[in-house]
């Protein structure tokens, strides 16, 4: 049998990896190597059905960890089931409305998209050369967060800034997460019953964002150019006044790198409620009257429920509101706090469906009298297995 995916998730000092069936989502063989090209001894650590190691990586290097993973795939019997190479791809500009296969022409797209994803893009570029290396004889195909967004309408994509930011340097709407949503909007035709529904879709983790779903593509997205604009995120601010960095340089003294350092690794939840980027250690704070916490889960719960009442103008109607990814999947405080505002829309929910429905579970949380809002857990990686096999057999998608 040759038939697993291998799926790649390269950042600047961390690649994840899974050995994916494409045919059922199956992960026999997944792991991270941390704290690549840093001056700290990096580790890889992998974990397959029944055992967990965990070894130090030098050099701690994106080669060095492909190396190591191709030796412990021999070792476990699996690199001659390998078919194809997919990596997730965080920013294909509008050169890519869907996953390809790499070759040097794709390549250099991804390397060019680095000036519109100069945190994410170079350690894709760094991934993607490593593997073609570890793996010559292997198909390798990209995935990418912003492709389930291109067909956004233009009154949706463009920044009222001058035409010639955008005709000249791209700077425009993109949005991400698009991944998770291309197989959430594959799950709901089947639970909603409906060919061709209206959803808007909450990815909330770390980072989050909404996508208004008109089937199989979206209308809108509250993430933009990167993954900073729209909801409140773990570490990074999502909207604000985009006076504000300005201001924080010519009165405070700050220098561009150190705003942006703010908004992306100091704001948030974290900024907000100087405890923590973590919703579960908010909800447990909240629940012994932290006020902090408090107030930065009263912050976020606001402005989900705002962004999703917005998402329901770019859709002209509603079919469902679904929630997905480590706090959608699993926060039953964040998602009865937002719904509770949204009574108008017809959106309410069912207090002991939402509180049962966590881990992993799928479910309509929704009274009897609303319209249905499900909890979907995503899937990204065997997303990206499904598009490199196909790809891989020559097949579309
Ligand atoms: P992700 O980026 O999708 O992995 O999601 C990470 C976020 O999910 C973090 O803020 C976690 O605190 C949150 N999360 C995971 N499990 C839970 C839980 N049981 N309750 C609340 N939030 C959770």
């Amino acid at each position: 049998m040759n038939h697993y995916v291998l799926v790649l998730n390269c950042g600047s000092s961390s690649l994840k990896f899974s050995v994916v069936n494409p045919d059922n989502g199956d992960e026999p063989f997944k792991g991270i190597a941390e704290r690549l090209n840093t001056n700290e001894t990096g580790s890889l650590t992998i974990k397959t059905a029944n055992s967990k190691q965990q070894t130090d990586l030098t050099p701690s290097t994106h080669e060095q960890a492909l190396l190591e993973i191709v030796q412990a795939l021999k070792n476990q019997g699996l690199a001659e089931s390998i078919s194809a190479v997919g990596h997730r791809v965080v920013h294909g500009g509008e050169y890519f409305s869907q996953s390809v296969v790499i070759d040097d022409s794709v390549r250099d797209k991804i390397a060019d998209c680095i000036r519109l994803a100069p945190l994410h893009n170079p350690a894709h570029v760094t991934g993607i050369d490593a593997a073609r290396k570890a793996f010559p004889n292997l198909t390798q195909v990209a995935v990418f967060d912003t492709a389930f967004h291109q067909q956004m309408p233009e009154k949706a994509y463009l920044y009222a800034l001058p035409y010639e930011l955008y005709q000249r340097h791209g700077i425009r709407r993109y949005g991400f997460h698009g991944t998770s949503f291309r197989y959430i909007s594959a799950q709901l035709p089947q639970c909603l019953g409906i060919e061709k529904p209206k959803a808007v879709v909450c990815h909330l983790g770390n980072g989050g964002s909404l996508a208004a779903i008109d089937g199989d593509h979206s209308l809108d997205t509250t993430m933009g150019l990167t993954p900073l604009e729209g909801l409140v995120h773990g570490t990074r601010s999502g909207d604000i006044d985009p006076a504000i960095p300005t201001l924080l340089c010519q009165q405070n003294g700050m220098t561009p790198d150190s705003v942006s350092d703010l908004l992306w690794k100091q704001s948030g939840l974290l900024g907000l409620s100087g405890i923590s980027n973590d919703c579960r250690t908010l909800e447990e704070a909240l629940e012994q009257g932290n006020e902090a916490a408090q107030r930065a889960m009263h912050v976020y719960c606001y402005r989900l429920a705002k962004l999703i009442a917005a998402q329901v103008v770019a859709l002209g109607g509603l079919d469902a509101l679904v929630f997905t990814g480590g706090i959608g999947e699993n926060s039953s405080y964040v998602r009865s706090q937002a719904v509770k505002a949204l009574g108008f829309l017809g959106l309410h929910i069912d207090a002991s469906k939402n509180d049962a429905t966590i881990r992993g579970k799928q479910e309509n949380i929704a009274s009897a009298e609303s319209l249905p809002i499900w909890v979907i857990p995503t899937n990204e990686e065997w997303l990206i297995a499904h598009d490199a096999h196909q790809l891989a057999q020559g097949k579309t998608l």
